[in-house]
C-alpha cells in the first residue's frame, strides 16, 4: 500500500503527526525515501511532508554562523555566494551530491536525516563542528556533528524528531579547508572514499588538522592533529597515520576493504596537498 502524504502547515501540526504514529515518516526531497520504498526497503504508513512550513528553507548568515533550514535544497549550498564564501568546504561538499537532478531535489535535512556512511556533506560538517537541531512534540535539542552519526544507518534522532536546522561556525581561524572525493562507478557517484580537512589555528601559534572520512567506515568518522611547526611531508604522515586508526571500511559494489584504505590513503594525502597549497600560513 502507497504511504497517505500528508502535509501539515505548521512545525507544531508535523510533530504531532509524528508522536502519534510510530510508522510515518517525514518527506525532505523523497531522493532516497522513493528509492527505498520502490526497491521493498522502506515502508511507511505516512510521509509527512513538511515543505509547506513557513520558514523551513531559510538560510541565514549571523556573522559567526550559518543557520541553515532543512528544506534548504542541496543546490543551493552549492550555489549560493554567501554558503561559497562563508564555508566554501561545506559547499563543495554539497555540490560533490550525485546530479544536477538530486541536487535540486534533496534537501539538507533529509541528506544529514538519512545516515548513510557514504553521504558528502557530513565530512564537510564534521570537520566545521556544526550543530543539529531537532524538535518534536518533547520540544528542540541541539546535537553536536560528532555525536550525530551513531552507527551504520543510524543517527541520533529519535523517531518523531525533525531536523529542523543545522549551525554551521563561520570562524576565522580556518586557514584553509578541502574536500577530496574518489567516485570508481562514475564522477556522479556515490564515493568509495573522500576526506574533508582544514587547518584551524589555535592560540596564535599552534596549527590543528581536523580530518573527516567519508564511506571509509560503518558512519562518516573524524580525527585532528596537531600539526603546529611541521612541514607538508611531516604533517601528510601524521595526518595518513590517524586517519589509518579511524579507517573501517565496508566493502561494498565501489571497492573492497583494502581498495577503499588504499583510496583512503590517497584522500588524505591529496588532502593535505591541497592544504598546503591553499594556507595563508603554517
Ligand atoms: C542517484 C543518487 C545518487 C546519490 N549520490 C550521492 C552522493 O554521491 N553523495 C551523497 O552524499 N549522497 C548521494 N545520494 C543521496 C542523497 O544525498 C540523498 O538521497 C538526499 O540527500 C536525501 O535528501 P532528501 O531531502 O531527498 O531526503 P528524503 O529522501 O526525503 O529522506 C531521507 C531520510 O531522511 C528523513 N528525513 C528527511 N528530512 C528530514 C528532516 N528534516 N528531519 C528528520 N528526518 C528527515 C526521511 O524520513 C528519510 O529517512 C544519492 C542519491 C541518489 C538518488
Amino acid at each position: 500500500m502507497n504511504p497517505r502524504i500528508l502535509r501539515p502547515e505548521s512545525l507544531a501540526d508535523a510533530c504531532a503527526l509524528l508522536s502519534q504514529d510510530e510508522d510515518a515518516l517525514v518527506y525532505g526531497g523523497g531522493t532516497a525515501l522513493q528509492i527505498l520504498r520502490k526497491q521493498g526497503i522502506l515502508s511507511a504508513s505516512s510521509f509527512v511532508d513538511i515543505s509547506g512550513i513557513p520558514g523551513l528553507n531559510n538560510l541565514h548568515h549571523t556573522g559567526n554562523e550559518l543557520l541553515v533550514g532543512p528544506m534548504v535544497s542541496i543546490r543551493r549550498m552549492e550555489t549560493d555566494p554567501v554558503v561559497r564564501e562563508s564555508v566554501p568546504i561545506a559547499s563543495a561538499a554539497y555540490a560533490k551530491v550525485a546530479n544536477p537532478r538530486v541536487r535540486n531535489t534533496a534537501t539538507v535535512g533529509g541528506n544529514i536525516a538519512h545516515g548513510d556512511y557514504r553521504l558528502d556533506p557530513p565530512v564537510a560538517l564534521l570537520v566545521l563542528g556544526a550543530t543539529i537541531k531537532a524538535t518534536s512534540t518533547a520540544g528542540t535539542r541541539a546535537i553536536p556533528i560528532d555525536k550525530f552519526f551513531i552507527d551504520f544507518q543510524l543517527t541520533a534522532l529519535n523517531r518523531g524528531e525533525i531536523v529542523t536546522s543545522i549551525e554551521i561556525p563561520i570562524s576565522n581561524d580556518v586557514v584553509a579547508s578541502t574536500f577530496v572525493k574518489f567516485s570508481s562507478l562514475s564522477a556522479n557517484d556515490w564515493p568509495s572514499a573522500s576526506a574533508a580537512a582544514a587547518i584551524v589555528a589555535r592560540d596564535g601559534e599552534a596549527q590543528i588538522l581536523r580530518l573527516a572520512l567519508g564511506a571509509l567506515a560503518p558512519t562518516p568518522v573524524m580525527t585532528a592533529v596537531d600539526i603546529t611547526g611541521m612541514r607538508e611531508a611531516q604533517a601528510t604522515e601524521a595526518a595518513v597515520e590517524s586517519a589509518m586508526l579511524i579507517m573501517d571500511p565496508l566493502p561494498d559494489v565501489r571497492g573492497g576493504v583494502e581498495y577503499k584504505r588504499n583510496l583512503g590513503r590517497i584522500a588524505v594525502e591529496n588532502a593535505v596537498r591541497n592544504l598546503w597549497r591553499d594556507r595563508q600560513s603554517v
